[in-house]
């Protein structure tokens, strides 16, 4: 690569007329950045880029929002969500339809808010969604560290907490026809990068780790484009993933949290990828275990979409009664859904 110009590097995956390769990103964040950037347009047809279950929103089983839902309605509740999770369907209703009908549901901007919300208000219990990657499992364990210190009890976490190594083991293990990942960024500058070189010995597949600027990402395709057929890492994003991560993070993280069993929309339990509160918190814990079931809206493909066995438009709802402005799945719902951003961008 060190020996190519970038310009070559555009004309090679333009023209590419090798074997087919089929590259999965991860990270709903690279799948944002990959839309916007028109990346898909510059890529030969041989080369094939498929969205993987990196958006947490999305992932989330319907069990988990019909339990906030149902903790919302509490007279004593307030249920604490950040983003997107508000309009994503339960079996019958979302945190926003709830909230339309008067149940106590509020959008956090900032993790401190959720901690200052419960110690000025103790006649309420107040439940942040807890929802996420390696990314954010850090800001939820600095969230519970603050309510220890202040002697705060009236906050409590749902937690439906994911991890990257198992689901993309399980996404190789089911058919998933992948010659490379391009690893996600943020959950790797957690992680570190010796995650996905431990990954891509086992698996026999190439990692590169990228961040989200359309030049690096092209550069990621390339590398990975090179990779085909052989295990291997490469970290194209040094500035910010180091081999061993982010120590402090990791530690506060082990603190509070343990690895535990996931459910995961479209893919059902998936063994040791997830995180929950460890048993001595267990009293911060608003009613996680056993949050398992999930329901499609009819006709909805995200199960399939998730984990790349169906693009977006593929699905019949697609464009048409499916749209942002009336999402049917998770998917259409959230910024990094793959749904949202193929519908958005005019992906193909
Ligand atoms: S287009 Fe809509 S209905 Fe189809 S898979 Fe995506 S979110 Fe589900």
């Amino acid at each position: 690569m060190a020996n190519k110009s970038f310009q070559e590097i555009i004309d090679f995956l333009k023209n590419y007329d090798g074997e087919e390769v089929r590259i999965m990103e991860v990270c709903g964040t690279h799948t944002a950045a990959i839309s916007e950037n028109g990346i898909p347009s510059m890529l030969s047809p041989k080369i094939s880029l498929i969205s993987g279950p990196g958006c947490p929103v999305c992932v989330t089983v319907t069990a988990v929002i019909d339990k906030l839902v149902e903790l919302s309605l509490r007279p004593d509740t307030i249920v604490l969500t950040f983003g997107d999770l508000i309009r994503v369907k339960g079996t019958e209703k979302s945190l926003a339809d709830a909230k339309a009908e008067g149940a106590n549901v509020r959008m956090v901007y900032s993790p401190t808010e959720t901690v200052t919300l419960a110690k000025e208000d103790p006649d309420h219990t107040y439940v942040f969604a807890a929802i996420g990657f390696e990314t954010t499992t850090p800001v939820y364990a600095m969230v519970l560290k603050e309510a220890i210190e202040q002697d705060i009890h009236n906050l409590k976490l749902l937690t439906s907490l994911k991890t990257m190594p198992e689901v993309i083991r399980w996404v190789v293990n089911n058919g998933g026809g992948i010659d490379g990942f391009i690893a996600p960024g943020h959950v790797a500058a957690i992680t570190g990068s010796d995650v996905f070189k431990e990954l891509s010995d086992e698996l026999g597949i190439p990692f590169v780790v990228s961040g989200f600027e359309g030049k690096q990402l092209l550069m990621t395709i390339y590398a990975l484009v090179l990779m085909k057929g052989k295990k291997g890492i490469k970290n194209l994003y040094k500035d910010v993933v180091l081999p061993k991560g982010n120590i402090k993070a990791k530690e506060i993280v082990d603190k509070y949290f343990c690895p535990s069993d996931a459910s995961w929309r479209g893919m059902g339990k998936i063994k040791g990828s997830g995180m929950c509160l460890k048993p001595e918190y267990s009293s911060f814990d608003a009613g996680s275990v056993g949050l398992d079931e999930d329901h499609m809206p009819p006709g909805c493909s995200c199960a399939k979409v998730l984990v790349g066995k169906v693009k977006p438009y593929e699905c019949p709802l697609f464009g048409k009664s499916c749209t942002p402005d009336n999402a049917h799945g998770a998917c259409m719902v959230s910024t990094e859904g793959s749904c949202y951003n193929y519908f958005v961008s005019g992906r193909r």
